[in-house]
């Protein structure tokens, strides 16, 4: 075969230029034909699009056609040709073909036909080669190189936060253990306890269930900071907007208050919205119309909106911003509650929101995403700015359709008499947070941050509806499998 540099399909498809002979190379998605010319759509990755290989059967080796199967690799060198019938500017005319990997056509688990979204998960492997998982893996990544765009031209620094740590004052209960101890043989102090000073850090650690605290250390040195990296929650929630692992941003801002803090959670959602309709248009229109599909199946009141003119709506509309205890109200004398179709009714003040309450506000009492604002202090983290009230803390967490809390976040207290009472209530060892403790001790300031979960962004980006289906290999209570 001729040595030709590979050219990628999406750039092939990108120019209407003819006549010249490239090289590409791919996986077969389909072959169809008859005895004089055969049709092979060709997918490399680059884009949603396939690339027409038009073959004149009597040109090759018959022993070699056959070969080309469904999920096979192959090389084709061949002439860019104006296409006449398959809805792309321009084909290929093969002039020389290898077959680089066979895919038995017997043993493939992916047919060319449709594949419900759970098979999919099973063999998680090849769901790369699907339409569907393509364009998530594109536009994911679109997401991922926005984010850093977005806090680069902004000037705030990227942070990697320890991912082994030995605080566990977030996530009592829910954090992975990290030890090397053994098992089969735990070494025990005097009162009968694992003794973790003959662990390899010299002490309990687990994995992180967020950066938040090390990236306020660095905030309140270097002004504005964000960490991008995994984080670990164990909780046993079998939901699908819960993963055992994911992905969390995380920024964190000196000299910000609440309203700042507010101001740049929508900016920073509005400015992913606008990169993914300006860079990834073919992909969207591909989920829509596979989103579309899917909700045929649905009564016509759960419809949702079409994926696009969601996205645009979101950017065209200021989000609602509004205390917790006014949503509580409206939650309280909503439909639903009175007719006791929640399953978590509302009673009042102090009642967690569920998805539910949430998806309520945004889908039906608002129809726009809204930031909720000072909770009641009892069900947030310590480290929230407490309110004058003394029940409320400045905590924001912001709430989007389909998806119900996309970002949680706060101002943070900077008082440090505040927040060692606060930390009392709440059992958590000062001591050990000594580290944490000293930045209210030593030039503390007023600061905000958030987190947004990742794959929480990417659901609603993509319209996908179970958050298994927008991270490569999902972690979930029982499976980690790939
Ligand atoms: P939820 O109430 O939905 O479980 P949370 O209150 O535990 O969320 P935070 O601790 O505030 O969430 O975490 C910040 C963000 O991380 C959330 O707004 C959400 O986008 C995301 N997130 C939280 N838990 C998970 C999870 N298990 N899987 C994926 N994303 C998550
Ligand atoms: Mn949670």
């Amino acid at each position: 075969m001729e040595q030709l540099r590979r050219t990628k399909i999406t750039d092939l498809l990108k120019s209407t230029e003819t006549g010249h002979t490239v090289n590409v190379k791919g996986w077969v998605r389909t072959k169809r034909g008859n005895k004089q010319v055969n049709f092979i759509a060709l997918n490399d990755g680059t884009c949603i699009h396939n690339l027409q290989i038009v073959v004149d059967v009597p040109n090759f080796d018959e022993a070699l056609l056959k070969r080309i199967t469904t999920g096979a690799a192959i090389s084709i060198n061949g002439e860019v040709c104006e296409s006449t019938g398959s809805g792309q500017a321009v084909e290929v005319l093969a002039k020389e073909i290898v077959v680089m990997g066979e895919c038995d056509p017997d043993k493939y688990p992916l047919q060319p036909k449709k594949h419900s979204l759970e098979f999919l998960r099973e063999i998680a492997h090849l769901r790369f080669r699907t339409n569907t998982f393509g364009a998530i893996a594109r536009v994911r990544h679109a997401m991922i190189f926005a984010v850093h765009e977005f806090y680069t031209k902004k000037g705030f620094l990227n942070i990697h936060t320890p991912i082994i740590t030995a605080s566990d004052a977030e996530g009592a209960g829910e954090m992975f253990k990290v030890t090397t101890l053994d098992y089969e043989n735990l070494p025990r102090t005097e009162e009968g306890q694992i003794n973790y000073k003959e662990d390899f850090f010299g002490k309990a650690t687990n994995l992180t269930v967020s950066g938040q605290l090390e990236g306020e250390l660095a905030a309140l040195a270097l002004g504005e900071v964000y960490t991008f990296g995994p984080t670990f929650r164990a909780e046993n929630s079998n939901t699908s907007r819960h993963l055992a692992e994911f992905w969390m941003i995380e920024p964190e801002m000196a000299f910000y208050d609440l309203d700042d803090n507010m101001d740049l959670a929508e900016e920073f959602l509005k400015y992913l919205i606008k990169y993914a309709l300006d860079n990834c248009m073919d992909d969207l229109k591909f989920l829509s119309s596979r989103l579309q599909e899917e909700e045929k199946n649905k009564k016509a009141d759960e419809r949702t909106m079409e994926l696009i003119e969601k996205l645009q709506f979101v950017l065209s509309n200021d989000f609602i911003r509004l205390p917790y205890s006014d949503a509580i109200d409206i939650l309280k004398n909503s439909k639903p509650n009175k007719k006791g179709k929640f399953k978590y009714p509302i009673d009042g003040f102090g009642s967690d929101l569920q998805s539910e309450h949430e998806r309520y506000l945004v889908e039906k009492h608002f129809k726009k995403p809204v930031i909720l604002t000072d909770y009641p202090k009892d069900i947030k983290a310590f480290y929230m700015k407490q309110n004058d009230d003394g029940r409320t803390v400045r905590a924001m967490d912001v709430l989007f359709p389909q998806i119900g809390e996309i970002i949680g976040g706060s101002q943070r207290e900077e008082d440090l008499d505040k927040l060692t009472a606060r930390m009392k209530e709440m059992d958590i060892p000062a001591e050990e947070m000594w580290w944490y403790l000293d930045t209210r001790r030593f030039g503390s300031v007023v600061h905000s941050g958030f987190g947004l979960g990742f794959e929480r962004l990417m659901l609603f980006v993509t319209g996908m509806g179970n958050i298994r289906d927008v991270i490569p290999f999902p972690r979930t209570p029982k499976t980690a499998e790939f």
